[in-house]
């Protein structure tokens, strides 16, 4: 919820290494595991290392970071095989559904997505 912001959240503590998760890949830029809650077969988060909170709080320092989180997104896509396409989601703010307030990138696919979203 938006009263975390500030506080390390729970991706940090899965960076950190002092909370477990399926860890997909890792660099220094970034950390993709898959979601604690699936909301479809394959559905994971590419969470960027430096806590920026939201999509709002993204500086043009940032950019090259953003970019590079699309791209491990859409490789471990392709890792996972979702071969018949997949939606990519950034959740930003109260009304956009965001709960972790440290920035991710959803990746969900694995069955036929509907639009528009709900
Ligand atoms: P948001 O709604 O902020 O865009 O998405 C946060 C996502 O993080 C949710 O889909 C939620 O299931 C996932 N999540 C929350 N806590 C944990 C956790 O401790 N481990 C993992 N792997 N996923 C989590």
């Amino acid at each position: 919820a938006k009263e975390e912001i500030g506080k390390p959240s729970v991706f940090s503590k899965i960076i950190k290494k002092e909370l477990p998760a399926d860890i997909l890949f890792e660099d220094d830029q970034c950390i993709a595991f898959h979601d604690i809650n699936p909301q479809a077969p394959s559905h994971f988060l590419v969470v960027s290392k430096k806590p920026i909170p939201m999509l709002d709080d993204v500086q043009e320092e940032d950019t090259k970071t953003l970019g590079h989180m699309l791209i491990i997104a859409k490789n471990l896509a392709a890792q996972e095989k979702l071969v018949n396409g997949y939606r990519i989601v950034i959740n930003n703010g109260e009304q956009g559904c965001q709960s972790v307030y440290h920035l991710h990138i959803h990746v969900v696919g694995g069955r036929q997505m509907e639009w528009p979203p709900g």
